[in-house]
């Protein structure tokens, strides 16, 4: 039976919960507003299959990637309504023009985080944009294991831990699967963001007031120096009622110096291939450095095809696309790095979380970057200036 003893030994893929044959397992969120399965003993019956299906007690091999790109959609907006390249819209339109299912993370009416699917294009829309929150699966890898045993093609889209846990749900390989993960910096808490919202909209009517949520605004400042922004109806008139670029916004501020990172994605199992995605989705930092021409501050993808299932269906694609090397896009990308340091003052903040009127006021006091954050921040930008030099 699934017991978690250490926080940093569960990444919440609940792959757990949805193989329980005796569904008696639930997910809880924690003081920290992260979900924790925890198991009704009184119906367990020992199966041990939630064991089984565990990517941190049961651990896959990593695969080789087979080639490494930099691709932008040929659509100029799509591309800028994307986060990177805008290379998701494509891949998801292409299954289902053949019929197929599209797995991804959208909003509810909560505005809050969740994972779903759609069979029209019209569907997969909301999932465009990266929304730097863990997204509750629900019940997507049983959902998902249905349209592939009836023999429709699925495209499943997540953070590599949550497609860990799809692979090891099904536990056989698919022919009409492609899984797609993408390089992850980390999840932040869904209770952080909760308590963020509620008072950066403010008011009782918070959620019915918002009309629209964007992490990584574009049309504002560029895709390196990406805004935050809230779109709600005052007066019944549509307007923007909160935007900053991403260094001046408290939440992504406290997200970017992993004072709100799950526990389990300071040292995550699930990147660098042990996902055994098809496809990794990334943003190809540092591309103005290595390639000016290819570079136009509406985004670049990083694209790590790691099957031939994967590399077929990203070459049918409306896209440009130029090579490149794991050692580059690794210099130029953090989010490689599988152990990640959290903030020295995690612990202080979500000490400090209950006491606290003001979550912004909190993650500000907290976040500022530490001399050693600083200090690595340096290192990274003399590190690119160098290649560039030597270019
Ligand atoms: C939590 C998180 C952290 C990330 N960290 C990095 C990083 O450090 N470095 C980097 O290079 N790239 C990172 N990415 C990936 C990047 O932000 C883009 O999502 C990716 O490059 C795809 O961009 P796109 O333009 O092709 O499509 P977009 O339309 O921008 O992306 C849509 C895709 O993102 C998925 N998605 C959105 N939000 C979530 C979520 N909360 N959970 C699971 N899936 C989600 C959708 O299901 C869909 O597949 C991260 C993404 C997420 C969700």
């Amino acid at each position: 039976m699934i017991k978690i003893t250490d926080k940093r030994d569960c990444c919440g893929c609940a792959a757990c919960v949805q193989c329980c044959p005796k569904r008696c397992i639930s997910l809880r969120e924690d003081e920290e507003g992260f979900l924790y399965p925890d198991v009704n003993i009184e119906e367990c019956i020992d199966c041990h299959l939630c064991e089984k299906v565990c990517p941190w007690i049961d651990r896959p091999d990593k695969q080789q990637p087979l080639e490494v790109l930099a691709v932008k959609n040929r659509n100029d907006g799509e591309r800028m309504a994307s986060s990177s390249g805008g290379v998701f819209i494509l891949l998801a339109k292409k299954v289902i023009e053949r019929g197929g299912v599209v797995f991804g993370a959208v909003f509810d009416n909560n505005w809050e985080v969740v994972h779903t699917y759609a069979e029209t294009i019209d569907g997969v829309k909301p999932m465009m944009g990266s929304k730097y929150v863990q997204s509750r699966i629900g019940n997507c890898y049983r959902e998902a294991e249905k349209f592939l045993k009836s023999g429709r093609e699925v495209l499943f889209t997540g953070v590599p831990c949550q497609i860990t846990g799809l692979h090891k749900f099904l536990r056989k390989e698919y022919p009409n699967l492609l899984s797609v993960d993408c390089l992850c910096h980390g999840v932040p808490s869904p209770g952080i963001w909760r308590r963020y919202l509620h008072e950066a909209v403010g008011g009782a009517d918070y959620k019915d007031q918002i009309t629209g949520i964007e992490f990584r605004n574009k049309y504002l400042g560029g895709w390196k120096n990406f805004s935050f922004l809230i779109t709600g109806k005052t007066n019944d008139e549509n307007k923007v009622l909160y935007s900053e670029t991403h260094g001046k916004n408290a939440y992504m501020r406290g997200f970017l110096s992993n004072l709100y990172l799950r526990p389990s994605c300071y040292s995550c199992k699930s990147k660098n291939g042990a996902s055994h995605s098809d496809l990794t989705l990334a943003d190809f930092w540092g591309i103005d450095v290595i390639s000016p021409d290819v570079y136009d501050d509406k985004g670049v993808s990083l694209i790590i095809a790691s099957s031939e299932k994967g590399k077929s269906l990203l070459y049918s694609l409306d896209v440009d696309v130029y090579e490149s090397s794991l050692v580059v896009a690794k210099t130029m990308n953090g989010a490689f790095k599988e152990k990640t340091v959290p903030h020295p003052k995690r612990k202080k903040f979500f000490e400090q979380l209950d006491k606290s009127s003001s979550v912004i006021k909190l993650i500000e006091d907290n976040s500022k970057p530490t001399f050693k954050i600083r200090l690595r921040n340096k290192i990274n930008y003399l590190n690119q200036k160098m290649i560039k030099f030597k270019r």
